[in-house]
């Protein structure tokens, strides 16, 4: 566990705005095609808004057309955790940051290739670094 995981809400509150907050502590979603990163094409990295761990790279973003930025694979393979998500009435796969544990979005099985999958992920859960 890191100091990060085991942030409570008061560490989280001083360090992000309320909407950063909201989506990455408190599981929310910002509005489709609102993010600053849903056209984003400049090459780099993609990093924890909260934590600063590498997540994504732009090599492997795609424009999904889902008004979210959408990656079809993580930067590593244990850079990003996948759990079961049954809330608002639906079945899908939440996206968290291994490292800290915020929220970044959900996984969906209709990615293009090589992998099939679509990481369609907060901007504001995001920082782009080039
Ligand atoms: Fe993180």
């Amino acid at each position: 566990m890191t100091l990060e995981k085991e942030g409570t809400d008061e560490y989280w509150r001083k360090r992000l705005t309320e909407e950063e907050f909201r989506v990455c502590r408190q599981k929310g979603t910002e509005p489709a095609f609102t993010g600053k990163y849903c056209d984003e094409k400049t090459p780099g990295v993609y990093s924890c808004r909260c934590c600063g761990q590498p997540l994504f790279h732009s090599d492997s973003k795609y424009d999904s057309g889902s008004g979210w930025p959408s990656f079809y694979q993580p930067i590593t393979s244990g850079a990003v955790i996948e759990h079961a998500d049954s809330s608002h009435g639906m079945k899908r796969v939440e996206t968290v940051c291994a490292k800290c544990g915020s929220h970044l979005g959900h996984v969906f099985p209709d990615g293009p290739e090589p992998t099939g999958m679509r990481y369609c992920t907060n901007s504001l859960s995001l920082k782009h670094e080039k």
